[in-house]
């Protein structure tokens, strides 16, 4: 047994304890899926996509390679057009906007709010034009972004959501839960991610009907049926092992996601009193999944090597907004554009968060950045 002490090192993720707690189960899927010899698709894909439309409370979901992916087909089969404009935030993982370009649409940023970090909708609102075609909300960081007001703006206008659920699986506004509201949401099962995978895996969440059955053909080169193509499409199948893996994981995700939120709750009384750091803000309504723990710190950069040198993990999410990066010069959006994002970036630090982080590691991360401040 290890004994926690005041400089017992934290990891800011350790995938190693989930898997070693599962690795019976784990290896007998794998075993199961040797002797099928069936690798890609088939029956542990069907049954996974039921098992986890059922877990969304969506009607269906299309399993896929990864959450890059899903985005990719989600915003394809919603029929954008070069040209067509989709309104999205800056501090965002790149995927979301990637996935974008590579269907064609053009990006339009807007800021996030400040007590979240979630898109503005007013400001949505206020960007919306005549080449707007859709919204990608981004559930960060495991919380809902707020989606009254930016369903009501997208009914009003005439626009599509796609929901960026990757941080957000099983949480909630207003009871309501991530990848039902818009017309499509995508998850991600990136090994990091409240479910994760063995290796890459993604997600279409959706009612069922035209738009997620053109999804569907994406992922397998445009078929309708074997060697039918009515479009081009993509090799964006999910692997059968990946499915078996995500079986096992999945009645545990609640689980997982209660101690997450029981760590952050034990994070928040053991960091109160500090003064220098913002806790993060759950919005009237929100049930986060706490994805990542992210306080906003003054003196952000010494703090986090202050906590490195004690053995303590931590991150940054995101360390340069997605419109000052070198990628998207050509938007030509300098210093200054999404004043709110900007502030973020520089102040944002992720502390330790996976759903086996004790009390006492908690005590000794706090007790550290406790000192850092003295
Ligand atoms: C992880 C992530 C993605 C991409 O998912 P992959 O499975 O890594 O392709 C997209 N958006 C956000 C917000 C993410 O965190």
């Amino acid at each position: 047994m290890t004994v926690v002490g005041q400089h017992t090192p934290v990891p800011f993720l350790d995938l190693r304890q989930p898997h070693a707690a599962l690795e019976s189960e784990l290896v007998d899927a794998f075993r199961r899926a040797l002797h099928s010899a069936q690798f890609v698709g088939g029956p542990e894909v069907s049954a996974f996509e039921n098992e986890f439309a059922a877990f969304v409370g969506t009607e269906a979901a299309v399993a896929v390679n990864s959450g890059t992916d899903a985005l990719r087909f989600a915003y394809q089969a919603l029929g954008v057009q070069p040209g067509d404009e989709v309104l999205t935030v800056p501090n965002t993982f790149i995927a979301t906007t990637e996935a974008l370009s590579q269907a064609g649409a053009a990006i339009r940023f807007v800021d996030v709010r400040d007590a979240t970090l979630t898109i503005d909708p007013d400001a949505v609102a206020a960007a919306v034009g005549p080449r707007t075609v859709g919204i990608v909300p981004v559930h960060l960081y495991g919380q809902m972004a707020d989606m009254d007001p930016l369903l009501e703006v997208a009914a009003r206008r005439g626009l599509w959501i796609v929901e960026d659920a990757a941080q957000a699986h099983g949480a909630r506004d207003k009871g309501r839960r991530a990848g039902t509201l818009g017309e499509l949401g995508a998850f991600s099962f990136y090994p990091g991610k409240n479910l994760g995978a063995c290796g890459e895996g993604g997600a279409v969440s959706g009612r069922s009907g035209v738009v997620l059955e053109t999804v569907r053909r994406l992922r397998e080169h445009g078929q309708s049926s074997k060697y039918v193509h009515e479009v081009e499409g993509y090799n964006g199948r999910m692997h059968a092992i990946q499915a078996a893996f995500l079986r096992i994981k999945l009645p545990y995700l609640e689980g997982w996601n209660a101690s997450r939120r029981r760590a952050a709750l034990l994070y928040r009384q053991a960091l109160a009193d500090v003064a220098e750091i913002r806790l993060p803000v759950e919005a009237p309504g929100a049930t986060p999944v706490y994805h990542l723990f992210v306080i906003r710190a003054q003196r952000r950069d010494e703090l986090q090597a202050f906590l490195s040198k004690r053995g303590i993990g931590t991150g940054l999410h995101y360390p340069v907004p997605l419109h000052l990066q070198t990628a998207y010069r050509h938007l030509a959006l300098g210093r200054g554009a999404f004043p709110v994002t900007e502030r973020a970036a520089a102040e944002v630090l992720s502390l330790p968060m996976y759903p086996e982080l004790t009390a006492d590691q908690i005590g000794v991360v706090a007790d550290a950045i406790r000192a850092f401040y003295k």
